[in-house]
């Protein structure tokens, strides 16, 4: 575990320290607190596009020309559908996000009913929302319909932050977090990387998100997005990337960290090694771009000795047989 904002800027820039070395701490930390389990989150878009904030990194913002489909919030039928094949997939959270600087209260009127729906029918699927900056009044609302979780990201360091978004404030989205942490729900929050942010802004997030003490913490690997202020960005190398995600358990050891958007682009063929240090990825794909499918991701985290849990369940849900991953030969005794 790293304790100072210094040793975590050095060991993310220092090459002394191989790749490997420090996926290899966090890996230790990971088992620790996870064992070898991984759990899946599958993403619902339930509002495509249109979205009056300025993000610069974000395909959904009604300022740039992205070519995204758009499209208003999708029916209750459909979102409880989505649902249904969540639960079928045996995600642990379905997560409904919609591109909105806030959940109005027509928002909450439609999407309300929707989550007790779900919640009702598909009991051992945790609900999480990502709808953007919450008030009082809309965070009670939707922990009284059933909302488990919230999202959202503080994105980057405090200091970064006003490079890349100007129609709200890194403050107002911590802000966010805690009124969702009042009212009783897990707080998911993380952030986005690879936007041009300096070593020390991507420690700090990772200390901020330590003392919010949040939940879950997704990391977005940034896939530039054409139409984008930041669409012709250099991509991460994958070993950037990976350093990234060891140095966010080494700081947060205990926490639910997923690979989140990005992660089949910029880990490529490396993309199985972040397992070492996160415990849960987003599958079948994301907001705007896909991803990995389910089957392909099941196979995955089974080739690399993981298995794919949910709470609620005692069984794991891998295709592939116990033995083949750990047995007689102990090919994958970690
Ligand atoms: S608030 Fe969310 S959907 Fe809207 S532009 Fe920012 S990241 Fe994109």
């Amino acid at each position: 575990m790293i304790n100072t904002r210094q040793e975590a800027i050095e060991l993310l820039q220092n090459d002394t320290c191989h790749t490997l070395a420090l996926l290899e701490q966090a890996r230790v930390l990971r088992e620790q607190y996870f064992g070898r389990t991984v759990v899946l989150h599958i993403l619902s878009n339930a509002k495509a596009g249109r979205c009056s904030e300025d993000c610069g990194f974000c395909s959904q913002s009604a300022r740039f020309d992205t070519g995204i489909e758009t499209y208003p919030v999708i029916s209750s039928d459909d979102l409880f559908e989505q649902a249904r094949v969540a639960n079928e997939a045996r995600a642990e959270k379905f997560c409904i996000v919609t591109a909105t600087r806030g959940p109005t209260s027509a928002l909450c009127d439609s999407l309300c009913p929707t989550v007790t729906r779900i919640k009702e029918a598909f009991p051992l699927l945790k609900i999480c929302t990502s709808l953007g900056l919450l008030t009082e009044i809309t965070a009670a609302r939707l922990r009284e319909a059933g909302v488990d979780r919230y999202n959202h990201n503080l994105e980057s360091s405090r200091n970064f932050f006003p490079q890349i978004v100007s129609t709200h404030s890194w403050e107002e989205r911590q802000d966010t977090v805690r009124i969702a942490k009042n009212h009783g729900m897990e707080a998911c929050c993380g952030g986005i990387v690879g936007l041009g942010e300096t070593r020390e802004d991507i420690i700090d997030l990772f200390f901020s998100l330590r003392e919010l003490n949040v939940d879950s913490i997704p990391i977005n690997l940034f896939n530039p997005r054409p139409g984008t202020p930041y669409g012709d960005v250099k991509p991460l190398d994958p070993m950037a990337a990976l350093r990234i995600l060891a140095i966010a358990r080494l700081i947060n050891p205990s926490k639910d960290i997923r690979a989140a958007g990005g992660r089949e682009a910029i880990l490529g063929a490396l993309q199985p090694l972040a397992l070492f240090a996160v415990n849960s990825i987003f599958t079948n794909g994301y907001l705007t771009t896909p991803g990995q499918n389910l089957t392909d991701d099941e196979q995955m985290i089974a080739d690399m000795g993981y298995e794919i849990v949910r709470e609620g369940e005692s069984e794991n849900i891998n295709h592939r047989d116990t033995e083949t991953r750990t047995g007689a030969s102990g090919r994958f005794k970690i």
